[in-house]
């Protein structure tokens, strides 16, 4: 993706004096005058950041303003390891509180629209993200978090929620139980707002139509505001990014080099206007392609088609690289499948075993028949056999955060 004249500017001017302000940019960029980066290949050589860099600075090394100027922090949600503490400034909480509310008003949302949060609140960038932008624009935000479900749906019901914001583990968990209890006609829900996860088509389709509800998919990462730095549009045609605000390379992964527009590598982002903690060619491990060309839809943000894995999600069986979005395809192509699986990697006598556990309403033979089909479909698709295995609908779990559906048990 080539930088805009405009884009160009911002980010010299991020650039200026960056090394006075940032002891993380003073050591990442000790050998390199930053008054050097004139065009996008001088860009292009600079160091790339990653989550381990980002790590390292614990607690509050990449805080690149004065402490008066720190008005609050938020924590990516690492389960493991030391997290990364990124501090905004009032300019940063407000310039994300714009973008937000663009994600909203793409999404046909206006001030008259009442938004049921789910996401958590607290530490990570979830649901304060989402209050933040329907504040800004404006709208009535109803601020549950996760959880409770009865609660969650009595407040839907009460309230008169037209929007959903929610992961797509949580949105589907919703969607069964209002299904479940026959709630439908007693809501007034119309869109969903969703974030924070890779999914499949069929798990999208799933919860549009058991809500009745247009879907959204909103991107963003703690480290880059968080979520609301881009959505998709009615043309659901990938998610636009907001090129004001962050500039997006894809990469090749393993060599990081930049991919031609259209190509799928990680997805590489540069904060533009971010002063409590600039982000310069932070790796996301995001495997995505930017969509070449204008969207239908006039705007002139560009886009990212829907992520297709991580780059560390990509797993090995039997000499075959997969990325679980292959899976899910292979799920969707199967006909008696649901939305949801699991894959089991073990290691039995010196073998790899490989087993895809998958919901389906079918019993006896057509079951039996089912799991064939998806086997040959797997192994057509990916260049190996599962054992393929039906279970009964609702069987495998979901979870209110990200569902895991890969269980590698070799290492
Ligand atoms: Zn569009």
């Amino acid at each position: 993706m080539q930088f805009t004249d405009e884009q160009f500017s911002l980010l010299t001017k991020q650039l200026r004096n960056l090394k006075q302000r940032s002891p993380f940019y003073a050591k990442k960029f000790a050998d390199i005058n930053l008054d050097d980066i004139r065009t996008q290949a001088d860009f292009e050589r600079l160091p790339f950041s990653e989550k381990d860099d980002l790590r390292a600075a614990y607690p509050l090394g990449l805080q690149a303003v004065p402490d008066q100027d720190v008005v609050r922090i938020h924590s990516s949600s690492g389960t493991t390891g030391t997290p990364v503490i990124i501090p905004y400034t009032q300019k940063d909480v407000d310039d994300w509180a714009i973008q937000f509310a663009r994600c909203y008003r793409m999404a046909g949302l206006t001030n008259t629209d009442r938004i049921q949060i789910t996401p958590g609140y607290g530490l990570w960038t979830a649901g304060i993200g989402f209050q933040l932008g329907a504040e800004r624009m404006g709208m009535m935000a109803i601020p549950m978090g996760p959880g409770n479900t009865d609660k969650q749906l009595q407040m839907m019901e009460d309230l008169g929620a037209t929007a959903l914001g929610a992961t797509s583990s949580y949105a589907l968990l919703l969607a069964e139980e209002i299904e479940r209890r026959g709630l439908r006609d007693r809501l007034k829900l119309r869109k969903g707002i969703i974030g924070s996860e890779r999914w499949g088509e069929k798990m999208r389709n799933r919860i549009a139509n058991e809500l009745g509800i247009q879907i959204y998919d909103i991107y963003g990462l703690t480290e880059s505001y968080g979520p609301g730095i881009g959505i998709s549009c009615d043309e659901h045609a990938g998610m636009h990014i907001w090129s004001d605000y962050v500039y997006i390379e894809v990469v090749d992964p393993d060599t990081g080099q930049p991919l031609p527009d259209g190509e799928v590598g990680e997805l590489v982002l540069t904060t533009l206007q971010k002063e409590g903690a600039p982000l310069i060619r932070y790796r996301t491990h995001d495997l995505t392609r930017i969509i070449p060309g204008t969207c239908a839809c006039g705007s002139p943000h560009p886009r990212i088609d829907t992520l297709v894995g991580r780059t560390d999600d990509m797993f090995k069986v039997k000499g075959c690289n997969m990325f679980p979005a292959q899976v899910e395809e292979v799920i969707k192509c199967t006909d008696g499948t649901s939305s949801e699986y699991q894959v089991m990697i073990e290691n039995i006598s010196g073998k790899d075993v490989l087993t895809v556990l998958f919901e389906t309403p079918l019993e006896g033979d057509a079951k039996a028949r089912c799991e064939e089909e998806l086997a040959m479909i797997f192994k057509a698709k990916l260049g190996c056999t599962p054992d393929a295995k039906g279970v009964p609908m609702g069987e495998l779990p979901r979870s209110e955060k990200k569902t895991k559906r890969i269980f590698d048990s070799r290492y």
